[in-house]
Parts: structure tokens; sequence; C-alpha cells
């Protein structure tokens, strides 16, 4: 499902995306596919709608978790913004988002369907050096 949404993104922005996969095996994991593929499609949408460079997406497992992280090269977002960025309607004030449109809503939607899977997102980022999304999730 990963590379399916890699593959029609990368199409889609006409933008090189690497996806890595550091399990031993493609995973199967028992959740909603088509929201948990709504999920992933909007962090890696938001990676190349808020940046132009290369998005690296990179698959890992412990025994009883997978971590889905997608990384871009964007302009990053400071401690304050991210605070809020899981927000209903939230959206960063700079012309990159006003340009790029957008409702505020996509990672709000992300956040309850992983939170409903039992899983979790996390932000890392820091202001001028991109951003990794990390999508945890139960085996
Ligand atoms: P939509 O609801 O259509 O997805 P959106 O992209 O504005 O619109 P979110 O996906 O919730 O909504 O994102 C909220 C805000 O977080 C965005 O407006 C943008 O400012 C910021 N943002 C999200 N992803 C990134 C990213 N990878 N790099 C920088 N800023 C981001």
């Amino acid at each position: 499902m990963t590379r399916e949404v890699v593959r029609s993104l990368s199409t889609a922005y006409q933008r090189e995306m690497k996806f890595s996969q550091h399990t031993t095996n493609d995973i199967t994991i028992s959740a909603d596919r088509p929201k948990i593929q709504q999920a992933v499609y909007i962090v890696m949408d938001n990676a190349c709608k808020y940046s132009d460079e290369e998005v690296l997406v990179l698959l890992k497992e412990t025994d009883d978790h997978i971590y889905l992280s997608i990384t871009d090269q964007g302009e990053g977002l400071a401690e304050e913004e991210q605070k809020q960025i899981f927000e209903r309607f939230y959206r960063v004030d700079k012309a990159r988002s006003r340009q790029a449109g957008g409702t505020g809503l996509g990672l709000a939607i992300c956040h309850q369907i992983v939170q409903l899977h039992g899983g979790n997102i996390r932000l890392d980022s820091q202001p001028g050096n991109g951003s990794t999304f990390t999508i945890e999730l139960p085996k």
C-alpha cells in the first residue's frame, strides 16, 4: 500500500520519492485499509506540497509496531507551529501555505485515523531544515 501511494504521488507531482523498507518481509497489519491509506496519503501529499526536493519514505518495524516515516526537505515548522499542527483548520500563516491552498483538516483527520487504530503520529522538524512525520501503528 505504501508503495502504491508513493508511486501515485510521485507521478502526480513528477517528484523523486525514495522508498526504503527496513523490514524482513512485507508486513501485514489488521487495519481499515482505505482509512490508513488516506492517512498515509495526507502526510505524503503534504511532503510534496510543502517542499520542492526529494521526499524520503522509510518503513521500519519492531516486534509489535510498524513505523512509517515521511521526510521532506521543505521549510520545516517552528516549535509553536508544531504544537498546533494536528488541530482542525490550523494552517501555518506563510505565503507557501496560502499558495498551496487547502483547509487545514488533513493532519487532524490523519491524527484521528491513526489514534483510532491505537497508533500515533509524531512530527520532528526544525525551521529551515525539513520535516519528518512518523506514523506508528500496532501490528
Ligand atoms: P488540507 O486540509 O487540504 O490537507 P492543509 O495542507 O492546509 O490542507 P494540513 O494537512 O492539516 O492542512 O496541514 C496543516 C498545515 O501544516 C499546512 O497548512 C501547512 O502550513 C503545514 N504543513 C503540513 N505539512 C507540512 C510539511 N510537510 N512541511 C511544512 N509545513 C507543513
